[in-house]
């Protein structure tokens, strides 16, 4: 079979090791000695190499070891596409972030380390600490000034090979500073070559003018939050912080009916320092996702097994604030539970922008396996922020996010940190 028999391509990587992260086969979905083409920012063509003997000893015109080379100065990209010579390196999908905060202005520095000596924090937030701080510091910022302060946060996840980012508000707490935030975030998916899915989280904390008033505030939320989001297409979904410091069960089943009634799905920060039935109330919801879940219960696992939502595990946040709980793992692994790891990425509880060092984390605070974790920023990231049908495995017609890593074995990539960069990252079939 020759190489005109693959579907036209507008660049084809060959010799390469395919961990496609698809469920069927073998581990990660593996397939060796194969290639992969990209047409139009899709992936057009997986196929094996021993099918296409031509690709296997390419002719003089397809020198440059591990280089792109445009075969033939005169055909179309779709006639010849440019072919990369892989001898065998690695491609995963993107990686997919399903949850952070990386919109924000100022930093907690000197509160966290505060924190560290012992401060409690009753005393850091009288002091003007805590959440509120970032509040203040996000209210002071415009726009422009939020994209700023967001881009070497976002350049870092994108630098380890983060092609998918989702980003919340919620550090604005008004009508005006939170669709600020989420055009920040569509701002930063608009310049850089990366997926930005936007989250509304206005039921992040009660803001110091609803002081006592929560329930007022939540009113703010769904009557006039909501509405202005939707009506300007900024939310992608909605998101609550269900805890005792934050919002009451009933309180966030009122923002996900607003959000329903908005024909907008709904997620929730869950069971993070207790178990007040977050995630049972999400469930009924049918949410994309619950996420932190610490303290979720065999109940709790129960119904968001029902309910297809996935599970995301924060083990950076767990691990910052020093955190001894951890979440169910072997309940929601027997009950089928999709399972993503992401970031969290927040100025507070966890300002760390790897999502390496949480799939390291995720295997060794957590125990997932290497697959499960590799899964979890990948296939299971993607269905947590609803792009399961465009991103997250390497399959034919998803959207040509990948990487190319010059590794043995995927699981190096949980497994080691710091060693490997991804030798090409390719966002919609172009190498950036
Ligand atoms: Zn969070």
């Amino acid at each position: 079979m020759a190489l005109s028999a693959i579907p036209s391509c507008d660049r084809l990587w060959i010799n390469a090791r395919l961990a496609t992260l698809e469920p069927a086969g073998g581990l990660c979905g593996a397939r060796l000695e194969h290639a992969i083409g990209v047409r139009d920012g899709k992936i057009a063509a997986i196929v094996p190499m021993a099918t296409h003997s031509p690709l296997r000893a390419p002719t003089e015109g397809w020198s440059g070891e591990g280089q792109g080379v445009r075969v033939g100065s005169t055909e179309t990209a779709s006639d010849r596409p440019e072919i990369i010579d892989l001898a065998g390196a690695w491609i995963t999908p993107g990686f997919v972030d399903c949850h952070t905060h990386l919109v924000y202005g100022g930093n907690r520095v000197r509160e966290i380390e505060m924190r560290r000596r012992g401060v409690a924090y009753a005393e850091i937030a009288r002091q003007g600490g805590g959440i509120l701080s970032t509040v203040r510091a996000t209210r002071a910022l415009s726009e422009s000034q939020l994209v700023d302060a967001a881009l070497p946060r976002l350049h870092a996840l994108m630098a380890e090979g983060v092609t998918t980012v989702e980003i919340k508000s919620g550090y604005g707490l008004t009508l005006e500073d939170e669709l600020k935030m989420l055009r920040a975030a569509r701002q930063l998916g608009s310049r850089l070559a990366v997926n930005v899915t936007t989250t509304l989280l206005a039921a992040h904390a009660v803001p110091p003018e609803y002081a006592g008033r929560a329930d007022d505030y939540v009113t703010l939320i769904c009557d006039e939050i909501i509405p202005a989001a939707a009506a300007e297409h900024l939310a992608d979904a909605v998101d609550v912080f269900c805890e005792n410091i934050a919002f009451s069960p009933a309180q966030c089943r009122r923002v996900f009916e607003a959000a329903q009634q908005h024909g907008l799905p709904v997620k929730g920060h869950m069971e993070q320092l207790s178990s007040l039935g977050g995630s049972q109330l999400a469930a009924q919801f049918k949410a994309l996702s619950v996420d932190h879940l610490e303290h979720l219960d065999a109940d709790g696992v129960r119904a968001i097994a029902a309910s297809g939502t996935v599970a995301v595990l924060l083990p950076g946040a767990t691990y910052f604030l020093r955190e001894t709980r951890k979440p169910p793992i072997e309940l929601l692994r027997s009950a089928g539970v999709p399972m993503a790891v992401a970031t969290d990425l927040n100025p507070g509880t966890c300002p760390l922008a790897s999502i390496r060092l949480m799939m390291n984390m995720a295997s060794t605070l957590f125990g997932l396996s290497f697959e499960e974790a590799l899964i979890g920023v990948t296939r299971a990231a993607a269905q947590a922020v609803g792009l399961a049908d465009r991103v997250g495995t390497l399959s034919i017609g998803k959207q040509a996010d990948f990487l190319v890593w010059d590794i043995g074995d995927p699981a190096e990539l949980v497994c080691e940190f710091g060693v490997h960069r991804p030798r090409q990252r390719v966002f919609r079939g172009d190498i950036t």
